[in-house]
């Protein structure tokens, strides 16, 4: 299983509707809220089987809004560095 980051935005007037299918998916323990700061983004990293999985975990009807990136953590040295060659 990968770490993907979920950054799912919603419009202000559905934070409740918003936070409530997340709860109701099990997944509102994963979730950060911007909302306090006029930020409507809901932020989660999590573990996933994959881009399609981690994007299943937001609400269907904020997923075409929603990003999901894969993350993956650079060493010091050279060859895990993300532009060099590991030849
Ligand atoms: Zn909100």
């Amino acid at each position: 299983m990968d770490r993907y980051m979920i950054v799912s935005p919603h419009n202000a007037e559905d934070c409740d509707k918003a936070v409530r299918e997340v709860h109701a998916a099990g997944y509102l323990h994963h979730f950060e809220w911007g909302c306090k700061d006029e930020d409507h983004t809901g932020y989660a990293i999590l573990e996933a089987e994959g881009h399609e999985h981690a994007k299943q975990i937001v609400p269907w009807w904020l997923r075409d809004r929603a990003h999901v990136s894969r993350l993956v953590k650079f060493g010091k040295s050279a060859k895990e560095h993300p532009h060099e060659k590991s030849a």
